[in-house]
């Protein structure tokens, strides 16, 4: 019988190039504007979706992979900004939750009042019930499997992500969101990733790698993206062990 992959997810190149080498045998499927490239890795069937930037793009390609596919594990894998003043380039943060930190309510003003976002409170809005702060939580097991899994370019992080189609450079607003909402970093993927995995309930996990600190000013290096695919591509090999034990 064929087994069913892990999912890769990937909205570069820079954070797709990698893993796609790994894969023997490997053959990719267009749909739409998205790029699947199958293959295995250790005899399993892995798929590297590549799926654009923005938690649109993300949405709709792990939906396809989802249906397509029907994964074992759906991994929200790159690059991110990060949120705290000792997470540096080249760490990694793992996601053990995932909050959209753009899904937010304003307090009421009045014209000429202005407009503070330090003021905002994240929600998600839900039909008919009270609107609500909700995470979105990582796999139990796979956040086991990843602090297995050796790294030395950097410390790895157990936390949350951030994530939602913003890129914020405003210090106060970045500690913001670590201080109230204790994200450790922002993307633009995880948090479409982690809503639609676990909506079809298909384990997830996020592995980020910091490519900038706006904090710190440690700017933004796209090609740290090689790095969180070679913590998951150890990652992989990790969970196949446990699977062949
Ligand atoms: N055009 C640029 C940037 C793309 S957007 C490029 O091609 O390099 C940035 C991507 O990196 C998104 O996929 C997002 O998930 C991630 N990312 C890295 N740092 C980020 C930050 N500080 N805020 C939001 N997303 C970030």
């Amino acid at each position: 019988m064929k087994k069913n992959p892990i999912i890769i997810m990937a909205a570069m190149d820079v954070e797709a190039d990698f893993l796609i080498e790994k894969l023997e045998n490997m053959t990719c499927v267009d749909v739409e504007k998205y790029q699947f490239f199958e293959g295995t890795i250790e005899n399993y069937p892995v798929v590297i979706c590549r799926c654009y930037v923005g938690t649109i793009n993300a949405t709709i390609a792990t939906y396809i992979a989802i249906q397509k596919y029907h994964p074992i594990a759906v991994i929200s894998q790159g690059t991110a900004g990060a949120h705290g003043k000792n997470i540096h380039i080249g760490d990694l943060v793992i996601g053990q939750k995932c909050v959209n930190i753009v899904s937010a309510k304003t307090p009421r003003k009045k014209e000429g009042e202005g407009s503070n976002s330090l003021e905002w409170n994240l929600l998600k809005f839900i039909s008919g019930q009270e609107d609500r702060l909700e995470y979105q939580l990582g796999n139990k097991h796979l956040i086991e499997f990843a602090k297995k899994v050796p790294y030395t370019d950097g410390k790895i992080h157990f936390g949350t992500l951030g994530s939602g189609d913003i890129w914020n450079q405003e210090t106060d607003k970045i500690l913001w969101l670590h201080q109230n909402y204790g994200t450790l970093c922002e993307d633009m993927e995880s948090i479409a990733i982690y809503t639609v995995a676990n909506r079809f309930k298909i384990p997830v996990l996020g592995i980020r790698v910091i490519s900038n600190n706006e904090i710190l000013g440690e700017s933004y290096i796209r090609t740290t993206g090689l790095k969180s695919q070679e913590f998951c591509y150890q990652f992989i090999l990790e969970i196949l062990k446990d699977a062949s034990a």
